[in-house]
Formats: structure tokens, sequence, C-alpha cells
């Protein structure tokens, strides 16, 4: 069987606890962490930025050339790269949350980060978190995980996050902005978010970061001592 570097795939809605399991996982084993979703609002923040209309196809189809993402690491902290900017602090707005979706929507949108993101994986061990990771990114990962939550419990971690920053928006806002953004992400048409038949599906409603990242773990050293054997 091929493995890519024993890489691990975690795929998810928002808010399902993706990025901190992650962090955390490629810590323990070595690999390094990329957050892909960043890629995606980076790729918002300029059209926004630029007047562009992420909901217009051929409009973003006719600047993504433009448009350059690399990725950089400080402090082992990974920093997303804009066109030799870095934009780490502009990308976590819900304002961005809902333009990212939008914007993913579009075909040469994600072939141009996928390129970027497999290209990343050629060269070393990852944890890479999204929604097309186990699908599209690495079909061939020597781990898949599908981390989920309800909507509601999802929403309160968000809006805990979102209060801590000093956001204003509500319980019930952050909500209804999850929604609308699980339902795009989970029907646009090409590379939507789906459960694939050989990741493990987590439940997070109920359970702990680090109850969720020993499951993870678990997982993956006993694929380690069966590809061995
Ligand atoms: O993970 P995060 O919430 O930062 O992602 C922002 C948006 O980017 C998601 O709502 C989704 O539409 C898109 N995305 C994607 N594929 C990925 C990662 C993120 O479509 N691999």
């Amino acid at each position: 069987m091929k493995f890519q570097n024993e890489n691990i795939a975690i795929d998810g809605p928002a808010g399902s606890g993706k990025s901190t399991i992650a962090k955390e996982i490629a810590f323990k084993i070595g690999a390094n962490y990329l957050d892909t979703g960043a890629m995606y609002r980076s790729v918002a923040l300029y059209c926004l930025r630029n007047g562009i209309d992420v909901t217009n196809e051929n409009m973003v189809k006719a600047h993504l050339d433009e448009i350059n993402i690399a990725i950089e690491f400080e402090e082992g902290k990974q920093q997303v790269i804009l066109n030799g900017e870095n934009v780490n602090s502009f990308i976590r707005t819900p304002e961005l949350g809902q333009a990212s979706s939008k914007v993913s929507a579009i075909p040469d949108v994600r072939v141009k980060l996928v390129k970027v993101q497999q290209e990343f994986a050629s060269r070393q061990k990852v944890v890479m978190d999204g929604r097309d990771i186990a699908t599209f990114v690495l079909p061939d990962a020597f781990l898949k995980i599908f981390l989920t939550a309800s909507a509601e419990c999802r929403a309160m971690r968000r809006f805990l996050e979102l209060q801590s920053k000093g956001s204003e928006d509500t319980y019930e806002q952050v909500l209804a902005e999850m929604k609308e953004r699980d339902y795009r992400d989970t029907h646009r048409e090409y590379a939507p978010l789906t459960l694939v038949e050989d990741a493990v599906l987590i439940d997070t409603t109920e359970m702990t970061p680090k109850e969720v990242s020993e499951r993870i773990l678990s997982l993956y050293e006993n694929k380690l001592r069966e590809s061995c054997n």
C-alpha cells in the first residue's frame, strides 16, 4: 500500500476543533501542521481588498494570476504570505470566514491552492486540516480523520473565541453564519466537504481537546504497528 510519509488528513466543518487538534498532533508526531483554510481566507482577503466579487467566478478567475500564496513558519507558527505580505493578523474575521467559503467554491481557486498544499506535503511529513484533504489533497494519507460536533457546540466555541478577541457578535449571529457556511461547504459542486469511507469519524461535542488528540494518536500508533507487521 502506498502511504504519503505517514501524513494525517483532518477534515471537518468550521468549529469542529480541527486546528487545535491538528497542531497538537503535529507536535506529538514530529510533523508540520498546515492550516489550508488560512490559504482560502487569504485569497478572499485579496479579493475584498481589490473590489473583486468573490461570488463572480469569471472575475475571480481573471485575477487569480495576480495572487501568490506562500507558507512560512515563524517559531513553529504558520504564516500566510500574500504577495510578499504576512496577512496572518487580517484573516481571522467572520467576514473572511464567509468570503473564503464563497471563493473556495470556484474550482480554479481550489486547483491553485491544492497544488501548493501537495507540493508542501511532498517535502515533509504533515498534518493538514481543511475540507478536501482526504478527498483531493492527500487521497493516500496514512490516516484520515473527519471531525465534527453539533452546530450549536461549534458555534458556542467560535462565539467564545470571538468574544475573547473583543467581538460583539451574538451567539445567534455566530450560529446562523456557521450554518450558512456549513451549507455552502457541503453543497458546492466541486470538492464539497464529504466524509470518505476510509476516514474515522470523531464527534467532538462531548469530548475535551485532550481526549480527541489522544484518540487520534492512538489510531495513528495502531496504524503504524499494523503497517510494520
Ligand atoms: O478552516 P477555515 O474555517 O479557516 O476555512 C475557511 C473556509 O475555507 C471554509 O469555510 C471553506 O469554505 C474553505 N476551505 C475549503 N477547503 C479547505 C479549507 C478551507 O474549501 N481545504
